[in-house]
């Protein structure tokens, strides 16, 4: 873990342009009810760079080849981005085996086992891979251990994707741990030869917890090499964290299916905020849960277009939260080159120069 994260706590900023103020509606028994409600704005937040890209290769597939583009699995855990990229023809199936032989198939950010690669290739399909670099990362890191023949404790949600993809790296020798609790029931070879790796968007103080309990079971336990929980996901936290404790009530733009967006909840919530919730968008809002609310937090998961942030804001400031405040923990500059075999075809085409990837400025959507 990187020890670094909990010492980047920021000054606030601003609003954000862009952002509209309205005044309060009679709606709720509130501080509210005055006006003088505020909304904490976390920062980072949304979209991080491995999401950003898969996005990216889906929209640039599409522009390429034209529709239809097959996806293996949610390109990324997010409702709104999946019925963006449909409208645009993109189409979303749970196997390979449901693209027509011969196609051509996007795997997800989430990353794909080796066995998924092997029955994508006996269809006939081309494939374009948007696994996220830094769960590459994690892939390589179970198959260097594999082949040193350690035991490996995979930390991370039985029937996440990503867990599914990494365990197929190496399933004879991983086992993956989802809490603490579970870290009782690890059986190994040999003690001195175990090695813990784990999902990229777990709660680091969990996850800590969990490695904690390991290394009593398992005093020689072997670190990975470097955090394999992402950049996006301490910095969410890191800046979540950071707010919380002046929050009534905590707003997480986020996917139910989204493991990042569902621990911002949790983060929130031990980090002292009254209250926390998480929402697909500004439709689900309840008025009932700002009662007697001064202070709203609000942030977004790594898989969420802004748009879907600004809305929450102005459904608040209409309901007596006019002011918008910015607490910024850290500024992100991480960047990653789209998959090679897409740059090059994009390249043949015309259509870009073949350079890596460059993030998009937030537009309105980030899917357009
Ligand atoms: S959350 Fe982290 S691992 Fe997942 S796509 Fe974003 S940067 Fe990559």
């Amino acid at each position: 873990m990187n020890d670094t994260i909990t010492d980047r706590i920021g000054g606030s900023t601003p609003a954000p342009s862009g952002v509209p103020v309205s005044s309060g509606s009679p709606a709720l028994d509130s501080a509210a009810l005055d006006g003088s409600g505020r909304i904490l704005l976390a920062a980072p937040r949304g979209y991080c760079a491995g999401v950003d890209r898969a996005v990216d290769v889906v929209e640039k597939a599409l522009d390429l080849y034209g529709a239809p583009v097959y996806v293996r699995k949610e390109i990324v855990h997010n409702k709104y981005v999946v019925e963006s990229l449909s409208k645009r023809g993109a189409v979303f199936v749970q196997e390979v085996d449901e693209v027509p032989e011969g196609a051509r198939v996007v795997f997800s950010a989430h990353g794909v086992s080796p066995q998924v690669h092997e029955r994508a290739e006996a269809r006939g399909l081309a494939s374009i891979d948007a696994t996220c670099p830094l769960v590459t990362k994690v892939h390589r890191e179970a198959v260097r251990f594999a082949k040193e023949d350690y035991d490996i404790i995979l930390v991370g949600h039985q029937g996440h994707e990503e867990v599914e993809g990494t365990f197929g790296e190496a399933p004879a020798h991983i086992q993956v741990v989802g809490t603490p609790d579970e870290v009782d029931r690890v059986e190994v070879r040999d003690p001195s030869r175990v090695v813990w790796i784990s999902q990229t968007t777990l709660s680091v103080d969990e996850t800590r917890e969990t490695v904690e309990r390991l290394r009593r079971r398992f005093p020689e336990l072997i670190d990975p090499p470097s955090d394999d929980i992402c950049y996006a996901t301490q910095n969410r936290q890191v800046a979540v964290k950071t707010i919380a404790p002046g929050v009534d009530v905590m707003i997480v733009v986020g996917s139910a299916n989204s493991s990042n967006s569902v621990r911002l909840v949790e983060v929130a919530l031990e980090a002292g905020a009254g209250s926390a919730y998480r929402v697909d968008m500004a439709s689900e809002l309840q008025e009932s849960w700002f009662d007697g609310a001064s202070v709203v937090g609000l942030t977004s998961g790594a898989s969420v277009p802004e748009i879907l942030v600004r809305e929450v804001v102005q459904w608040l400031q209409a309901r007596g939260f006019p002011t918008v405040e910015e607490v910024r923990t850290e500024t992100e500059t991480t960047t990653f080159a789209l998959p090679r075999n897409l740059r090059s075809e994009l390249a043949a085409h015309g259509l870009a120069d073949g350079r890596p990837h460059a993030p998009r400025k937030a537009g309105p959507d980030h899917t357009s």
